[in-house]
């Protein structure tokens, strides 16, 4: 079935006693009894599925995995696989990452365009327990295979990085990955299951931050692994013991987000095109980062691998701008949200020199091409129209 289909039932109406909910509840239990003991002994020895505790599993995050999975898994071949959530997209990712059964000394092999807190996870929590952290950009083929050769377990990128847009090729980056003997982990949040489902390309682990684009009202945490169905009882072992639950009522509102998934990244995408090729256009704008225009470096990957779409979140350089011009831009806006977030049905505007890279030096900024000038759009369901005359008024006068 298309994804449209799937995103408004799947996972949904598992029988509860006498009837069927057209809406999976909200199970805010922590305990769950059956009328005779022996069977809770029998869900607690993995004998028969089955609620015993929120922790081990919960009826309306277990809606929320059936989801994610089914959407996850369109076009995959029928492979079998499962689906985990966690509390955050961070927690999700720490999960994948333990789950690759890493030993002291092993490397990772992590693309230095990935989300700042992943690297920061990495270097400041796993590193100092013994793993061995190697950075480099899968933008640069020499440097990326010389990293691949120095033969790491588990290799980290994103399918669309932040805030350049970079697109990773992951057909080829998971081909190489495997003959390097490594697994494969793609963060997979900016370019949501409608432009990407990385499983079927030969990833290990697809993870979602869901806290943007799927849940993409701006009101709930949370985060995904897919993985072959092998990766199974390590991830759902370790979320038992490391305990990064997902709560009921994130679950709940994360399905109800997925009902409207298709058409709000659609939107999202068609939205964001026609601002990156209007502001293309515009003096006061130096340059437009954006992988649907022809002028970006991953054009062509990302035309052949996202089925035409390009993503809800684009960026701009606004000509001359130095950080108090920025912060005066960002201050005259009066319909894009100045927010860190992205994915939402609001449009969001962020300002890496502040937020997201603040911790780089300028000198290390301008090495990765974040530069003084550079905003960070995403955008949400308003009519483009209007979010276009909003930057327009905002921005400084020529
Ligand atoms: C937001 C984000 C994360 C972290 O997710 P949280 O839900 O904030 O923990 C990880 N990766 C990417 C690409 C993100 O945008």
């Amino acid at each position: 079935m298309d994804i449209t289909t799937l995103a408004v039932h799947a996972g949904e109406r598992e029988k509860a006693g006498e009837f069927v909910p057209v809406s999976t509840p909200i199970h805010n239990s922590t305990t769950f009894l059956y009328e005779q003991v022996e069977r809770t002994d029998r869900i607690a020895g993995g004998e028969e599925t089955g609620y015993m505790y929120t922790r081990y599993a919960n009826p309306t995050v277990a809606a929320l995995e059936r989801a994610m999975l089914a959407l996850e898994t369109v076009g995959s071949g029928g492979g079998e696989a499962a689906c985990f959530a966690y509390g955050s997209g961070m927690a999700a990712i720490h999960a994948a990452i333990l789950a690759a059964g890493l030993r002291q000394g092993d490397r990772v092999l992590c693309s230095s365009e990935v989300y700042g807190s992943t690297v920061s996870l990495l270097m400041n929590v796993l590193a100092p327990l013994g793993l061995e952290l190697l950075l480099a950009r899968p933008s640069a083929a020499p440097e990326w295979e010389a990293a691949l050769a120095r033969q790491p377990r588990l290799v980290i990128v994103e399918a669309i990085s932040n805030p350049l847009l970079r697109v990773v090729d992951l057909r080829a980056t998971a081909a190489a990955a495997r003959a390097a003997g490594a697994k494969l982990m793609v963060d997979t949040t900016f370019a949501s299951p409608i432009l990407c489902r990385p499983l079927a390309l030969g990833a290990d682990y697809s993870v979602h931050s869901t806290t943007k684009f799927i849940a993409g009202h701006g009101d709930a945490m949370g985060g995904v692994v897919t993985a072959a169905a092998e990766e199974a009882p390590a991830l759902y072992g370790l979320r038992k013991l490391a305990g990064g639950v997902l709560g009921p009522f994130e679950a709940w509102l994360t399905l109800r987000g997925i009902k409207t998934l298709p058409l709000r990244v659609r939107r999202q995408c068609e939205s964001a095109l026609h601002m990156a090729r209007a502001l293309e256009s515009w003096p006061q704008i130096e340059r437009v980062h954006y992988p649907g225009l022809a002028a970006h470096s991953d054009h062509a990957v990302a035309a052949a691998q996202f089925g035409g779409l390009f993503g809800g979140v684009l960026a701009f350089e606004i000509r001359g701008a130095r950080r108090a011009d920025i912060l005066a831009f960002m201050n005259r806006l009066r319909l894009c949200l100045c927010g860190t977030s992205l994915g939402d049905v609001q449009s969001l505007l962020l300002y890496p020199v502040m937020a997201s890279h603040r911790d780089l030096s300028p000198a290390q900024r301008e090495r990765i091409g974040i530069r003084e000038n550079l905003v960070r759009l995403s955008v949400g369901l308003e009519d483009p129209g209007d979010l276009l005359a909003d930057l327009k008024q905002a921005l400084p006068r020529a």
